[in-house]
């Protein structure tokens, strides 16, 4: 045999295919690589979350003189700061719809690991300690077979060094919809949301993971019952978010 042919044949064994969150089509990678690419038209594709972006929430700002999103200046947040990865629309939409009910749970991976590519400088400023991923509640875990935060958890922190826990908040109650609330079943939803477990465990800088920001209610009442538990700093990545203004 012909050693190009060869060699040809034998690095074919070597790839192997994930498919890209955005577009779903295969792409090919080295084995035991462990690269979940995007393709490079699917990145031009989707909107980054890009300066001016609130310095609070993470959401892209209009004004380049603002430094805070309408949101943020009408109300408080528990937590200290958050970044987003893209807006939450069109194909990242659909991405995250395939990742929750689709059955596509190694798009978690590649969230994470441009997640990394774009914050990671700026999770380690934060001196994170600790990465704990949104939990869903134990019925939805049973339901869906996984949670996506934790997915996109996992590999920030393998990619970090940052040690991952899932078991320290607990959501308590099958929270009903909020949009299906008024103000006052509102409020006490999300106070019941949250719990942590008994740990031994010095919370101290904490880093938040989650598919989705909307109106920062789940990242606050996170970080709430975090800082009542110790935590000095709250901050979060989700992979998308919606706009501000
Ligand atoms: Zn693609
Ligand atoms: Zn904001």
């Amino acid at each position: 045999m012909n050693i190009v042919f060869r060699l040809w044949k034998e690095s074919l064994h070597l790839l192997y295919p994930v498919r890209c969150p955005i577009c779903d089509r295969p792409v090919f990678v080295v084995f035991g690589r462990w690269e979940y690419p995007i393709c490079p038209g699917c990145r031009e594709a989707v909107d980054y979350v890009r300066e001016p972006a609130c310095k609070k929430c993470g959401k892209p700002l209009s004004d380049i003189r603002a430094e805070f999103c309408g949101d943020c200046l009408r109300q408080s947040h528990l937590y200290d700061q958050g970044k987003a990865l893209w807006l939450y629309k069109g194909y990242v939409k659909q991405s995250i719809y395939r990742l929750k009910y689709g059955n596509r749970r190694e798009y978690g991976i590649s969230y994470g690991q441009e997640l990394v590519r774009v914050y990671g400088d700026w999770i380690r400023k934060k001196e994170i300690q600790l990465i704990i991923p949104i939990p869903l509640h134990k019925k939805r875990l049973r339901q869906r077979g996984f949670n996506q935060a934790e997915v996109i958890a996992k590999e920030i922190g393998r990619q970090m060094k940052i040690p991952v826990r899932k078991d320290l908040l607990i959501r308590c109650v099958h929270t009903r919809p909020q949009k299906e609330l008024n103000d006052k079943e509102r409020k006490n939803n999300l106070k019941k949301a949250f719990k942590i477990a008994p740990n031994n465990v010095q919370l101290n800088q904490i880093l938040l993971v989650d598919d989705i920001y909307t109106t920062g209610s789940t990242m606050d009442r996170a970080a709430g019952v975090l800082k009542e538990a110790g935590a000095s700093q709250v901050c979060f990545v989700s992979v998308s978010i919606g706009r501000g203004y």
